[in-house]
């Protein structure tokens, strides 16, 4: 099989699933179904401080209740460790990998936007220190099914990032390109909040050798505040009840065509989502 389209939306267990995160979910799925491709689940679980143990079961039988079922079992990051420390591995290896002793107050005192690579030449032993990636000075261009093309100088954005927290957690950049290209992600579909993530990821895809897959960055749900609604901005969890009406919210945002007002399940629902999903008509900037 060459070529399958093979999407993914990769929840983090922090909290229910809520309007915007459903954003993601029906977008990541109708942009796969629509071009025959499968969709899959990924629990993105690698920061115990931030997720509670219940979220991950509440966000699947979320989905569930709004017909939204992955077509592989769904994978848990915390399984993965070993993948991750390979991947380390593999950055080590080409002395592109090393431990930061910097503390959040002491960069913060700097002013700087970026890590100005203060560790980079200082031989600090790794355990119990976070690890960053030596990165160049290159501008990374890639192009986005949304937003077009995008170009970030990561070095001067962010600098050499973190790949290992002390701990140690694995870094959300590191896991969710290691996991992507196990997984033959050919699509990521996600919320416009990772936008800026990108170029991060495709410097970490570069460096292990891994495809770089398409991406399409989706607009976000908006609250009254005008904040990105997610769980820190107070959002609501879904009534799962009321899964129609949810889809419909989720699938305007998206800017597409309002499905026939006869639909009463999210089976016939998502089946007209499927036949109709249409790219061009994604906002590109947040509703
Ligand atoms: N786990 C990330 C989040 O919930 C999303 C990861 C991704 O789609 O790349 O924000
Ligand atoms: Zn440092």
């Amino acid at each position: 099989m060459t070529n399958q389209y093979i999407g993914r939306f990769a929840p983090s267990p922090t909290g229910p699933l809520h309007a915007g995160s459903l954003v993601s979910a029906l977008g990541s799925w109708a942009d796969a179904k629509r071009h025959g491709g499968k969709w899959l689940i990924r629990i993105e679980d690698i920061d115990p401080q931030r997720e509670t143990p219940e979220a991950a079961t509440r966000i699947i039988t979320s989905l569930e209740a709004h017909h939204l079922f992955a077509d592989e079992n769904i994978t848990y990051q915390h399984d993965n460790s070993h993948h991750y420390d390979k991947a380390l591995n593999e950055l080590r290896a080409q002395n592109k990998l090393y431990a930061c002793t910097c503390t959040r107050k002491s960069l913060r005192a700097l002013h700087q936007s970026n890590y100005p690579g203060t560790c980079r030449n200082l031989r600090h032993t790794e355990e119990d220190r976070s690890l960053r990636v030596l990165i160049d000075a290159a501008d990374i261009s890639f192009k986005d099914i949304t937003h077009g093309d995008v170009t970030e100088n990561v070095s001067q954005s962010v600098g050499d990032f973190i790949v290992r927290r002390r701990g140690p957690f694995y870094a959300y950049q590191l896991a969710v390109v290691v996991d992507d290209a196990r997984q033959n992600i050919t699509h990521v579909v996600r919320g416009s909040d990772l936008l800026d993530n990108t170029a991060r990821q495709i410097v970490l895809q570069r460096l292990l050798h891994y495809p770089q897959p398409e991406y399409l960055h989706l607009p976000l749900a908006i609250g009254n505040d005008g904040r990105k609604l997610s769980k820190q901005t107070g959002a609501q969890p879904l009534d799962d009840n009321d899964a129609v009406s949810n889809l419909r919210a989720a699938w305007r945002l998206l800017g597409q065509i309002d499905p026939p007002e006869y639909i009463s399940s999210c089976k016939q629902f998502l089946a007209h989502c499927k036949d109709s999903w249409d790219r061009e008509l994604i906002p590109k900037v947040s509703a």
